[in-house]
């Protein structure tokens, strides 16, 4: 058999780090002088001085309270169907553990753990060993390091102690279309042929899926290959179809291609991510993809239907607000632009619920 041997000019990721686009180092971060970073401390330290004045003078005239927290937590009950979380290859700002216990405070009832390059099938059993009361699921994604679209990985994969592996990503950053997309290698790990049919691979991949009832996501497939993996996966008997970040650069589904996605069976993932991603991200890895705003995803779901959504944050980097604070930033956007709480629940319970656990 070949080895799998992917060969790049660069490496770029949706959730990853800022490889290849090198940061400027902030004011007063490693790397700067001491004088800096005292110019810096003596900015800061008038900039606190000025606003307690402020402060005072409010406080002579009218003393104001803000709302206390709402009384039920906005997650209460959903499920993150897409985290990240350490340890990883990439920056994360918290751990498996970490995020369980600051899902578990907001009543949340269970997360899927992602990894591109390790297993998390595994982790999910320690996840819940370790914090009872939130209920964790892994799988695997199918990059370089499981060995592409490898069918052996899956069998292994839902065999792990505990049954909470239940999910399996096709390609994510060394699918073909990713790494096209980008410009990072002349090609990829690949899911279609030149006919535009599923590879025997992937069917034999989708064949496993179908007969453990495992969740099938079409990671950076391209809208075409994404529609031709469902296509497949039905054919195949898999009645758990997501497509991954379906709004997101690189995968970027028409409003027609979703509902064609829709009408097969699979589902579509809204991800919290998307609203800080563009050209005024604040992480340069985010800049690269487009902005997907809260009004964009509400778009969808009044047309395509909250039945055919599922929900989740794909957020964990290092940088970027916690995943049960992004989860709840999603849920609140999404119905200041007219999503109700019981589509919220549809999308972010029901479905996610019946592709885990049902
Ligand atoms: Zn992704
Ligand atoms: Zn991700």
């Amino acid at each position: 058999m070949k080895p799998f041997i992917l060969p790049r000019w660069r490496f770029t990721n949706c959730c990853g780090h800022n490889w290849g686009h090198p940061t400027e180092p902030a004011p007063g971060a490693a790397g700067a002088t001491r004088r800096e970073f005292f110019k810096t401390a003596a900015v800061t330290a008038a900039g606190l001085a000025a606003l307690a004045s402020e402060v005072k003078s409010a406080a002579a005239q009218v003393r104001v309270f803000p709302p206390p927290p709402p009384a039920v937590s906005p997650i209460e009950g959903l499920i993150d169907f897409h985290t990240h979380c350490a340890p990883d290859a990439f920056g994360r700002a918290v751990d498996d553990d970490e995020s369980a216990q600051a899902y578990m405070v907001r009543k949340a009832e269970a997360v899927v753990l992602k990894n591109h390059v390790a297993l998390t099938a595994d982790r999910a059993w320690l996840a819940r060993k370790h914090n009872p009361g939130i209920k964790a699921f892994g799988g695997v994604c199918l990059n370089g390091p499981a060995g592409g679209v490898n069918p052996e990985a899956v069998q292994w994969m839902w065999r792990m102690q505990g049954g909470f592996g239940r999910v399996v990503w096709l390609p994510t950053f060394d699918a073909d279309n990713h790494v096209k997309h980008f410009k990072d290698a002349p090609e990829g790990v690949k899911v279609v042929g030149a006919d535009g049919k599923a590879l025997p691979a992937v069917r034999e991949v989708l064949k496993v899926c179908a007969q453990q009832k495992l969740v099938v996501c079409t990671g950076h497939a391209s809208p075409a290959e994404a529609l031709a993996i469902i296509e497949a996966a039905r054919d195949a008997g898999c009645d758990r179809i997501v497509v991954t970040h379906a709004e997101f650069e690189v995968v970027n589904m028409t409003v027609e291609q979703m509902k064609k996605a829709a009408s097969m069976g699979a589902k579509l993932e809204i991800d919290a991510l998307g609203v800080l991603m563009g050209p005024q991200a604040h992480l340069p890895f985010m800049r690269h993809w487009r902005h997907v705003s809260y009004k964009e995803s509400a778009g969808h779901i009044k047309e395509i239907g909250a039945q055919n959504f599922v929900l989740g944050t794909d957020l964990g980097q290092t940088g970027n607000p916690s995943q049960p604070d992004g989860y709840a930033m999603l849920v609140s956007g999404l119905m200041a632009e007219g999503i109700s709480r019981e589509q919220i629940v549809t999308m972010g319970r029901e479905v996610a619920g019946k592709l885990l656990m049902g």
